[in-house]
C-alpha cells in the first residue's frame, strides 16, 4: 500500500494487547501498593542533560539510542529512554522531598530508544518500574526485587531466573577497574572496535559486551564480587539474607553490570528462558546512590527496577484476563431508536458494557453486526416490543430467546448470563 507506514520499531496495539498491558500495569500497581508504593507520572520528554548526566555519556543508551531534538525555544529535549533519572528529578522538584524517607514510587509509561528493532525490542516500548528514594538500607534492594517477583507470579509468568550481582562503589571500584584493564590491555588489538572504545572510556562497560571476539577474554575476566570493599560486602550479604527471608531464589552473576552508568552495589535482572540473547531480560534494576548528585542535587540514595511491559505481557497467561460479556442493544424499527438509547445508557450507568445500534440499517445487517461483535447477548426493540413494554433478548451462544419486561432488563440479563457483570 502506498499510504504512510508507522515508524520502524513502533507498533499499533489492538484491543486485546492494550487490555493485556493495562492489566499487567494494574496488577503491578496493586502489588506495589501492598508494599507502600505510590504511583507518579513524569513528562515523556525531559532536558537532554538529565540523561546525559544521569544515565552517563559512555552508555549505549546515551551514545546511540536517544531521540533528541531542539524545540522552538532552542532547548535540547529528549524523549525519555528510562524512568529513574526523571523520578529523582521529580523528587527534588516536588513536595516529595519533604515526605518521610524513604519515598516509595511506582510508574508506568512509554520509553523511547533508537534500538535495533526485533522480537520484544521496540523503539517505543513501555516500562513498569518502582524507585525507593532517600535510604541506603540493603534490605530495600531485596524489597524491590520481592515486589517485582510477586508481580510476575501474580501474572502467571513462570520460567524466570533472578540474576544478582554487586558492582561495588566509589571505594572499591577503582581497584576493580584497574584489574579489568590489566586483564584486557595486553589483548587490546584483538578486541572489536566497540569494546576497545569501551575499555578506554569506561572499562566496566565491556562486561555487558555482546560483540563477537570478546567472549573468551570476558569468560576469564576478574569478578566484581572479588573486589568488594567491606562496606559493599556487608551490604551485599544483607541483600542475600533478606532475599532468603523473602524465599526468592537467585543466581549470582558476577558479569551483570547493567547498561546504565548510575548503578552502585546491587544490580539485578530477571531473565526468562523463552527470551533469547540480548532480549532475554524481563527487567533490570539496582542501587543508584550517586545518581542524585550526578544530576546536581543533594544526595538521595535510591534503588529500583524497570520491567519491559511488552516482554512481560508476551509471557503472562493471566495478563489478558477474562473478557467481560458485552450486550448489543439494537432498534428493529426507527420508532424504537430513542428507547434503545435510553436503555443502553441506563445499563452503562450501572457499569455494564453495551454496544448500541439505534440507526437505520436493516435488522438483518444489525444482527450480523451483533454476532460479529462477540457480544454474549442481543437485545432487540421494535414496534411490537414498544407497544408491549418489553424487549426481546437473544443469547448468541445457543440462540435461546426470551421476551422480558423492558423495565426489568438488567435483572433479566443477569438471569440469562449468570456471570454477566
Ligand atoms: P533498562 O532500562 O535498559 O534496564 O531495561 C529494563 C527493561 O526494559 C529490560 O529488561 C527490557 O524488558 C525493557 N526494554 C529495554 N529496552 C527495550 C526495548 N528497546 N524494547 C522493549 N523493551 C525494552
Amino acid at each position: 500500500m502506498a499510504g504512510i507506514s508507522r515508524p520502524r520499531g513502533t507498533d499499533d496495539l489492538l484491543p486485546a494487547r492494550v487490555a493485556a498491558r493495562e492489566r499487567a500495569v494494574a496488577v503491578g500497581m496493586e502489588v506495589a501498593g501492598r508494599y507502600g508504593y505510590q504511583r507518579i507520572e513524569t513528562p515523556v520528554f525531559e532536558a537532554t542533560e538529565l540523561f546525559v548526566r544521569g544515565v552517563g555519556d559512555t552508555t549505549d543508551v546515551v551514545n546511540r539510542e536517544m531521540y533528541t531534538f531542539t524545540d522552538r525555544g532552542g532547548r535540547s529535549l529528549t524523549l525519555r529512554p528510562e524512568g529513574t533519572a526523571p523520578a529523582v528529578r521529580a523528587f527534588w522538584e516536588s513536595d516529595l522531598r519533604q515526605a518521610p524517607l524513604p519515598v516509595r514510587l511506582a510508574y508506568a509509561g512509554p520509553m523511547f530508544r533508537y534500538d535495533r528493532p526485533g522480537r520484544g525490542r521496540y523503539r517505543q516500548f513501555n516500562q513498569f518500574g518502582v524507585e525507593v528514594l532517600g535510604d541506603t538500607e540493603p534490605e530495600l534492594d531485596a524489597e524491590v526485587i520481592a515486589l517485582a517477583w510477586r508481580w510476575l507470579a501474580a501474572l502467571g509468568v513462570a520460567g524466570t531466573s533472578l540474576q544478582l550481582n554487586s558492582i561495588g562503589d566509589g571505594e572499591c571500584r577503582p581497584a576493580y577497574r584497574a584489574a579489568l584493564l590489566d586483564h584486557f590491555e595486553p589483548h587490546l588489538a584483538q578486541l572489536p572496535e566497540l569494546d576497545q572504545a569501551r575499555l578506554r572510556r569506561n572499562p566496566l562497560r565491556i562486561l555487558d559486551s555482546k560483540e563477537l571476539g570478546s567472549e573468551e577474554l570476558l569468560a576469564t575476566a576478574p569478578r566484581t564480587t572479588d573486589f568488594l570493599c567491606s562496606g559493599c560486602r556487608e551490604a551485599f550479604d544483607r541483600v542475600l539474607q533478606a532475599l532468603q527471608a523473602y524465599r526468592i531464589p537467585f543466581a549470582l552473576n558476577p558479569r551483570l553490570v547493567r547498561g546504565l552508568d548510575y548503578y552502585v552495589r546491587t544490580t539485578f535482572e530477571v531473565w526468562h528462558e523463552d527470551l533469547r540473547g540480548a532480549q532475554n531480560s524481563l527487567f533490570g534494576g539496582g542501587r543508584y546512590d550517586g545518581l542524585s548528585e550526578l544530576l546536581g542535587y543533594p544526595a538521595a540514595p535510591g534503588v529500583g527496577f524497570a520491567a519491559g511491559l511488552e516482554r512481560v505481557v508476551l509471557l503472562a497467561p493471566e495478563a489478558a484476563g477474562p473478557q467481560p460479556p458485552v450486550v448489543f442493544l439494537l432498534a428493529a424499527q426507527p420508532a424504537a431508536a430513542a428507547t434503545v438509547i435510553v436503555l443502553a445508557e441506563r445499563l452503562r450507568e450501572r457499569g455494564h458494557e453495551v454496544i448500541c445500534d439505534p440507526g437505520r440499517r436493516s435488522l438483518k445487517a444489525k444482527m450480523r453486526g451483533a454476532e460479529r461483535s462477540g457480544a454474549a447477548l442481543v437485545v432487540i426493540l421494535g414496534d411490537a416490543e414498544l407497544a408491549a413494554g418489553t424487549a426481546t433478548v437473544r443469547r448468541l451462544g445457543d440462540g435461546h430467546q426470551a421476551e422480558v419486561a423492558a423495565d426489568d432488563l438488567e435483572q433479566q440479563l443477569q438471569v440469562l448470563v449468570p456471570n454477566w457483570n
